[in-house]
């Protein structure tokens, strides 16, 4: 038999964020400092008000942490956890899209200890991963795609070493994801797409996986589903609450079938365009996503999932990913990086055998 096993422990409370200061408490930190991991916009939009005006009636203090940039980069993590460490914080509050809540996954475990266990140390200079415990953490998304409200991994940049470092273990596991998709109403248009691009190559990278469980695979089977009649949906009319909570459902279920199995050769392609030419994560691991389809279907006897990746494949391209990839890196561009695009642990999850990466990086004509 094939043995399998699942395990992803984060609660999940699809509610308004109102409900927040009653599962702050359930996490037996009613009283002390509680830091508020989020973006500058968010602030900005009032909402860093709003979290502290919901929890005026809790015991706490709050401290806001609101500079996370794209790409939480090392340095700047161990400067913000040697910075709140005198203030002995009890919880963190991360309120934001994939970036917030990787920084917050970190914070919560650099932040339990009295002198600085720091991430220079552990990722750059390899001495391995010293961190046994963690603060409560409520990660509450406001985009839809990355997952990580529910993933097992959080990803540091290194600026100083041009690399790409993962954070990884069910202690960087929220204790609570908070869903309420009317966070995600007022999304501008190429966040709503790139994220939800995100959400659709992390189901699709988890079945073509060799880590996939029947569990992962109805996940992610459910997380299409959803996102291939939402995400038009949601291009098309911005405030369509039930398609933006479809998309919601979709980025998390898509991330609890990535936090089994990882994701495979669609991401391992992403990361150099990232690193290099600043290519959206979201694009950047989906504009192959047409092509890998066009190779796994052929290798795949199972009809209802041939079907449901054909419609999948039609959403994408009618998006015209490649015209989106152009406008940031071109074709030479992009060959050129292909020995960096090989050589990711990534690559080995793919169950996809004997497929040249030029038939999966090359813009194929429309057959219809
Ligand atoms: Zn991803």
């Amino acid at each position: 038999m094939n043995e399998w096993r699942y395990h992803n422990p984060v609660r999940l409370e699809a509610t308004a964020l109102e409900s927040l200061p009653k599962l702050m408490q359930t996490l037996g930190a009613a009283t002390g400092k509680w830091l508020l991991v989020t973006s500058a916009g968010m602030t900005l939009r009032g909402v860093t008000e709003r979290v502290k005006a919901l929890t005026s009636t809790l015991d706490i203090d709050w401290l806001v942490h609101d500079a996370v940039t794209p790409n939480p980069e090392l340095d700047d993590l161990d400067a913000v956890t040697a910075r709140l460490l005198p203030d002995n914080i009890v919880g963190v509050v991360a309120l934001g899209g994939g970036s917030v809540l990787d920084a917050a996954k970190v914070l919560a475990v650099t932040l339990p200890y009295a002198e600085l266990n720091s991430l220079k140390a552990s990722l750059r200079e390899g001495k391995g991963q010293q961190w046994q415990t963690k603060l409560p953490l409520i990660a509450i998304p406001t985009t839809s795609g990355t997952g990580a409200e529910v993933t097992p991994f959080a990803t540091v940049w290194d600026q100083t070493e041009h690399k790409k470092y993962s954070v990884t273990g069910t202690l960087v596991l929220p204790d609570i994801a908070l869903l309420d998709p009317t966070l995600t109403h007022s999304l501008p248009e190429t966040e709503t797409l790139n994220t939800g691009l995100d959400a659709i190559s992390h189901a699709c990278e988890s079945l073509w996986n060799v880590n996939k469980t029947p569990v992962s695979e109805a996940y992610a089977r459910l997380a299409l589903t959803l996102a291939k009649t939402a995400l038009p949906t949601v291009l098309a009319t911005p405030d369509d609450a039930a398609a933006r909570a479809a998309m919601q459902q979709a980025s998390v279920l898509a991330g609890l079938a990535i936090s089994q199995t990882r994701t495979a050769i669609a991401h391992a392609i992403s990361y150099p365009l990232t690193s290099h030419f600043d290519v959206p994560h979201g694009l950047a691991c989906s504009f192959t996503l047409s092509n890998i389809i066009t190779e796994f279907t052929p290798q795949c006897d199972d009809y209802d999932l041939v079907v449901l990746l054909g419609r999948v494949k039609t959403m994408l391209d009618d998006l015209d990913l490649f015209g989106k990839i152009y406008k940031y890196v071109n074709r030479e561009q992009i060959a050129a990086l292909k020995s960096e695009m090989v050589h990711s642990e990534r690559t080995g999850n793919s169950t996809l055998k004997l497929i040249k990466l030029e038939n999966l990086i090359e813009e194929k004509p429309l057959l219809r």
